[in-house]
């Protein structure tokens, strides 16, 4: 599949299906409707249809998606496979957690070093991870190109425009600051209250045995 065809619109909601697929995939779940589809991502039924009609999947009426299939398409699409090397800036309550994390469960993405502006962090690591200072940025990011964000909101501006200029492609900002990017730049931002109700929404529907 060619996936320079699939709209750059239907491409960023491929991750909430991916997580939300992946989740009744757990659940041994074999098929989904667009309507539960759409309740779980809050994404209207008809651009779920039309955007599963790109990856070649034609819900049967009564019967809904096939799990699997989506599942295996995804995967693919979203490049499971190769393994991203990330840089975290802001060793906090919330980056230290990231850290600690092994993303590499889930997901073939590494954080492979983090970055603070406080005098006492840099020369530390956190379970393996190096922390730098700050102001070593452009010194030490060789080719790292995405950054995860957990700086305080009032830095997150300041340090977006180092990272641009230094040819960061992707930020994933969990500041809830708003941040402008030169056009070459993707910026996700993560709005940890739509994961919260996520949440609740599986919790009502989908109570785990037991
Ligand atoms: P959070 O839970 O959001 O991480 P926190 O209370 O632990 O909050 P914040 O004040 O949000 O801490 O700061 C997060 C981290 O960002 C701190 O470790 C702080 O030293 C670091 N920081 C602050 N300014 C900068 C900066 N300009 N560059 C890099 N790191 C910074």
């Amino acid at each position: 599949m060619d996936q320079n065809k699939i709209p750059q619109a239907t491409a960023k909601r491929l991750p909430l299906y991916y997580r939300f697929l992946n989740s009744l995939n757990h659940q041994g779940k074999k098929r989904v409707s667009s309507k539960e589809l759409s309740d779980a991502v809050k994404v209207d039924s008809a651009t779920i249809r039309r955007d599963f009609s790109y990856f070649g999947a034609l819900g049967k009426k009564g019967y809904g998606y096939n799990v699997e299939y989506l599942l295996g398409f995804f995967r693919k699409t979203l490049d499971q496979d190769e393994l991203t090397e990330v840089a975290l800036i802001g060793v906090g309550n919330l980056g230290t957690a990231f850290l600690h994390y092994n993303f590499l469960k889930n997901n073939n993405t590494k954080i492979v070093m983090a970055f603070d502006a406080d005098p006492e962090k840099p020369g530390t690591d956190i379970d393996g991870i190096p922390i730098y200072h700050i102001d070593d940025l452009e010194e030490k990011m060789g080719d790292v190109r995405v950054a995860i964000l957990t700086v305080p909101s009032g830095e997150a501006q300041g340090i977006t425009n180092r990272l641009a200029d230094y040819g960061i492609e992707g930020i994933l900002n969990f500041t809830p600051a708003r941040i402008t990017v030169p056009s070459g730049v993707r910026v996700h931002h993560i709005d940890l209250a739509i994961e919260l109700q996520a949440l609740v929404y599986f919790l009502k529907h989908y109570p785990l045995d037991g």
